[in-house]
């Protein structure tokens, strides 16, 4: 890691999910990009909407979520729920 994460405390961002100004999520949930968008344009409920979803997606397909390929398949659908809401024609 290239030194540390500095975090501010309950700033508000424009949450490119929901469209509204609200809290950020409390830490940068993962170590890469991803992570990174979320923490800079992801509000903290749909960050809790998207937790809710993942849930679901885990029993639904019983995933080991230790697994690289079910970590990967929850990558693409959390890409898809939080940042392509608008691409569905
Ligand atoms: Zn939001």
């Amino acid at each position: 890691m290239s030194g540390p994460a500095i975090l501010r405390p309950m700033a508000t961002i424009d949450c490119t999910k929901c469209g509204r100004t609200g809290d950020r999520v409390a830490f940068r949930p993962f170590q890469n990009d991803l992570g990174r968008r979320v923490y800079d344009e992801i509000c903290a409920p749909c960050w809790a909407e998207w937790l809710k979803h993942q849930q679901a997606l885990i029993n639904h397909y019983a995933l080991n979520v230790q697994d690289a390929q079910a970590k990967e398949f929850l990558f693409q659908h959390l890409d898809q729920f939080l940042f392509q809401t608008k691409s569905a024609p």
